[in-house]
């Protein structure tokens, strides 16, 4: 009776020999992690901070450490990605828009999360340019 128990364990042994090491469970991150937008420096997404903007809730993903450089600064966030994905310098374009230090403005998409777009016009600045083109 006992016997039969031996090439079963043979069998499972060869089949817990081929299993890459790859699927074992302790490969994978135990946290999610985003990197700083500045030094590349990872975060763990429950540090990260979350800002929540007009249109939507996002990770604004620069670390402890690099978040007095950006501090009044306008920040895009991207609507698909729900991250901060650029900061800009305040300031007023040939237009007149104006981008205000500490304010979020947002974009539908970005290279980031649609490499087929290479830039995508501010959503603010769609808005501003037909509310003064109905002038
Ligand atoms: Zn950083
Ligand atoms: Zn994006």
């Amino acid at each position: 009776m006992t016997n039969n128990i031996a090439p079963m364990l043979d069998v499972l042994k060869r089949v817990l020999d081929d299993t890459p090491a790859t699927t074992t469970p302790t490969d994978k991150p135990l946290i999610h992690q985003i990197q700083c937008a500045n030094c590349q420096g990872l975060i763990p997404v429950s540090e990260a901070t979350i800002v929540t903007t007009s249109q939507t809730t996002a990770i604004d993903s620069v670390c402890v450490k690099c978040a007095p450089l950006f501090k009044g600064l306008a920040k895009i966030v991207c609507l698909t990605c729900r991250q901060v994905v650029a900061c800009v310098q305040p300031h007023k374009d040939a237009s007149g828009f104006e981008f205000k230090p500490g304010a979020y403005y947002h974009v539908a998409v970005c290279p980031t999360c649609t490499p087929t777009v290479a830039s995508s016009a501010l959503l603010e600045k769609k808005q501003y340019d037909q509310m003064i083109g109905r002038k």
